[in-house]
């Protein structure tokens, strides 16, 4: 079964890769919205249940390749999503169907994790699933299938990746081969993204974007990510911003606070990316992210003063934040916020 973003299904890609397939039955599930729910996930295993798919192929954003990843699971896990995740009491089994992971978007890195993240519309809540059964048994990169990504998306994914790759580097349980993969990651996207953004078909650049998006995926799926992750879900869930949007519009913020607890090793991030100050490297990010027109304060998105306590309580709910490098309470976090306020 290709379980497939919709764009994807809709321009024949899910198709042509199916159709290549040769001797092979396959069947195709699109219906998968950005921040899929728990209910779209069921609704795509009850698919591949009725044909016992064999091997289920993740062709999308992360949001496809989440899905496909619970599916690939749920196969042979009897139940719902619900019965595994967020409260369900059951433990997977051990996954039998193969998993083959081809993204789209650079990126989550979703293709090379352990985690599925999905909106859980019983709580209201968007909320990580890991377990090492989402690990993909295969993850295939074509830099032309980002050809088709509009510019708002290339920027976001992209700076998702790069949240990826300095969250594994700055992380409190950081490791130094993560700290190796997530430089050479981060440098690959400050070097590419704006040809990227500018240029959709440069096959270089884009290249260059999944490769690293791929790497950052490696890195952080060692670490798991911190505060940024953590502050995106409200964002994401309550006011609407993609998933890449949500977490690059803290990222300046954080690496300005990062030195906090570690300096040194930030000062050595910001001079291997060619900034004399962890401020300079933070206004760099500020400056790159207007030039591809993101938003780099709340308000932009909607939210206001009165939205900050409650961003607040939520982002500190999740345990990822304590990984951040500096005190985070109720206190530091509020005032990060409303430093990005206006
Ligand atoms: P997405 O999958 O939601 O896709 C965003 C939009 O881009 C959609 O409208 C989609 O139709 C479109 N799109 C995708 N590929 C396209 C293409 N090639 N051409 C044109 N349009 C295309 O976005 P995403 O940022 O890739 O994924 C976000 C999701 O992944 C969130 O739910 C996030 O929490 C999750 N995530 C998962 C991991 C992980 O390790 N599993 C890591 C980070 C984020």
């Amino acid at each position: 079964m290709i379980v497939s973003d919709p764009f994807l299904y809709e321009n024949g890609t899910a198709e042509s890769i199916g159709k290549s397939l040769k001797g092979k039955d396959v069947a195709y599930f699109s219906e998968i919205e950005p921040n899929p729910s728990c209910e779209s996930v069921d609704k795509a295993a009850e698919a591949a249940r009725t044909i016992k798919a064999d091997c289920v192929i993740g062709l999308g954003g992360g949001s496809a390749l989440d899905v496909s990843k619970m599916v690939s699971c749920l196969v042979t896990n009897v139940g719902s999503i619900y019965d595994y995740y967020a409260g369900g009491t059951k433990q997977l089994q051990p996954r039998t169907t193969e998993l083959i992971c081809i993204p789209t978007t650079a990126g989550t890195g979703s293709e090379v994790t352990n985690v599925g993240v999905f909106t859980n519309k019983k709580a209201g809540i968007k909320i990580p699933f890991v377990t090492n059964e989402f690990w993909p048994d295969y993850a295939i990169l074509d830099p032309e299938l980002t050809f088709t990504l509009p510019p708002a998306v290339t920027a976001s994914t992209g700076m998702d990746a790069f949240c990826h790759a300095i969250e594994a580097y700055w992380n409190k349980d950081s490791l130094p081969i993560c700290d190796m993969l997530s430089l050479g990651a981060m440098k690959m996207i400050l070097e590419n993204i704006k040809q990227a953004y500018e240029h959709p078909q440069d096959m270089e650049a884009r290249g260059a974007i999944i490769t690293a998006s791929l790497i950052a995926g490696i890195s952080f799926s060692q670490t798991r990510t911190t505060g940024i992750h953590a502050l995106s879900f409200p964002i994401t869930t309550e006011f609407g911003a993609s998933h890449g949007v949500a977490c690059a519009i803290t990222l300046s913020a954080f690496i300005k606070i990062s030195g906090e607890k570690e300096k040194e090793k930030m000062l050595v991030l910001a001079n291997y990316l060619g900034y004399a100050s962890i401020n300079a490297l933070s206004e760099a990010i500020e400056k790159l992210m207007i030039s591809m027109n993101m938003p780099v304060r709340l308000s932009q998105i909607g939210i206001r003063e009165s939205d900050l306590e409650h961003i607040t309580q939520v982002g500190l709910k999740a345990a990822i934040i304590q990984l951040t490098p500096a005190i985070m309470n109720e206190e530091t976090v509020y005032a990060l916020l409303k430093s990005i306020l206006e």
